[in-house]
């Protein structure tokens, strides 16, 4: 099946090409095999892209899909409280199903808003991925670990099972992930560490969301949390690392040489009070990428509503607009989230043998006219504008109409339902 995405202006994000006018990408099944002017071999779809923008599809590298029950749940309530009154005791009732239908609910935000990616993190994760599987999207997908009830063996267990059932699908990786330094213990992250070696995945954990995080693993660990990395091996494995608030030196330092990412969650940060990572600072020591959380701290999952958030902090806590540029904003929601994530052979840029992952943005209306400056508009306005969804040389949205065999309508019933259920 050949399609041609045709007379877009396209940002490849590709290291040699930025940006390139009236172009035609050729896909076939699920790769890109041609990036060419006026295509006029054989086709059986044409996408027209005249007047809109073709770009790569976010990553989302740090979600918690089943998790939309709890969208904008966080007002003045820090991470500890939100997490202890809001998010466990309901979370303490929750079922199969109910992961089910709320991972659904984040896959159809994600579709609509242009992410082709996630990399996800839960429990009742055989609902999550049956939800992630049927949607046909793709996922850096884990079962949560912990070892808060001695639990910790039984969760192993859950994740290699998962881990074997899925891991010749086409569309759903994995990661290990202790779900952060205080939910596990020293003896559990080194089983953590040498699980992933084994497997040979990344690891996707939390690490440094506030400052009171950092006093409760010294007084856990009796010692500091770089330490606690180092002491488990963690540090040595290939680690994707959400939110990161406060990184001192000696954390940057240590992991300047190593295979480390760090996921940009601003909202959340702001939401939870737990304060403003300085990327323009990690940037120069890791990889940094960007993430949305759950809705819960997040808001919602739409990476272009995050992205315009991460610029204008940063300009605003450095006093300087020229820290971050907007293609740099948007290299952390493409290219630097398939590098994170290990994908970035098969994802994260426009490039002739890519897998196609790709979306098409309208800017032809009247809140992001006159589009001057593309990058800068997309990157600040167009929360709104994706039009086309592609995943994997499939079509999940075209014209802004979801082409998924689920009833939205039905499905937001469902969840209204739910979650008035867990609530009771
Ligand atoms: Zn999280």
């Amino acid at each position: 099946m050949i399609k041609v995405i045709k007379n877009g202006t396209v940002i490849t994000m590709s290291s040699n090409r930025e940006k390139i006018e009236n172009i035609d990408i050729v896909i076939e099944d699920d790769k890109i095999i041609d990036i060419v002017s006026n295509y006029e071999g054989v086709y059986d779809e044409i996408i027209d892209a005249t007047d809109k923008i073709v770009i790569p599809g976010l990553i989302n590298s740090h979600t918690h899909l089943g998790m939309s029950y709890f969208r904008a749940t966080n007002d003045n309530l820090s991470l500890q409280d939100w997490l202890n009154n809001k998010i466990w005791p309901i979370e303490d009732k929750m079922d199969e199903e109910d992961v089910y239908y709320g991972s659904l609910l984040s896959i159809i935000e994600m579709i609509k808003t242009g992410t082709t990616c996630s990399s996800d993190m839960y429990f009742f994760s055989e609902a999550a991925v049956k939800a992630i599987d049927e949607s046909h999207v793709r996922c850096l997908f884990t079962r949560c670990l912990a070892d808060i009830n001695n639990d910790g063996d039984k969760r192993i267990e859950e994740f290699r099972n998962l881990y074997n059932k899925y891991k010749e699908n086409e569309l759903i990786k994995f990661s290990v992930a202790p779900h952060a330094l205080y939910t596990c213990n020293l003896e559990y992250l080194k089983k953590c560490s040498k699980l992933a070696f084994e497997l040979n995945l990344p690891v996707h954990m939390h690490y440094l969301e506030n400052r009171q995080e950092i006093e409760d693993i010294k007084k856990m660990y009796k010692m500091k949390p770089l330490d606690v990395l180092k002491k488990s091996g963690l540090i040595n494995n290939k680690l994707i690392l959400a939110h990161c608030t406060f990184l001192d030196e000696d954390n940057l330092k240590a992991f300047k040489d190593k295979d480390i990412s760090v996921v940009h969650n601003p909202i959340s940060n702001l939401n939870l009070g737990c304060g403003i990572a300085d990327i323009t600072k990690y940037k120069n020591y890791v990889n940094v990428c960007l993430g949305t959380d759950s809705q819960g701290s997040g808001n919602n999952l739409n990476m272009l509503y995050h992205m315009s958030i991460v610029d204008l902090l940063q300009q605003g806590i450095h006093e300087d607009s020229t820290v971050l540029s907007s293609y740099d904003v948007l290299k952390m929601a493409t290219i630097n989230g398939a590098i994170a994530l290990g994908l970035e052979k098969e994802i994260g840029s426009i490039d002739i043998g890519k897998k196609a992952d790709i979306i098409l943005l309208d800017m032809n209306d009247s809140l992001t006219s006159p589009s001057i400056d593309i990058i800068t508009n997309l990157v600040h306005n167009a929360y709104n504008n994706v039009c086309m969804t592609m995943i994997n040389g499939n079509i999940l949205m075209k014209d802004k109409e979801l082409l998924l065999n689920i009833d939205e309508n039905e499905l937001i019933k469902i969840i209204n339902n739910r979650i008035k259920k867990l609530k009771s």
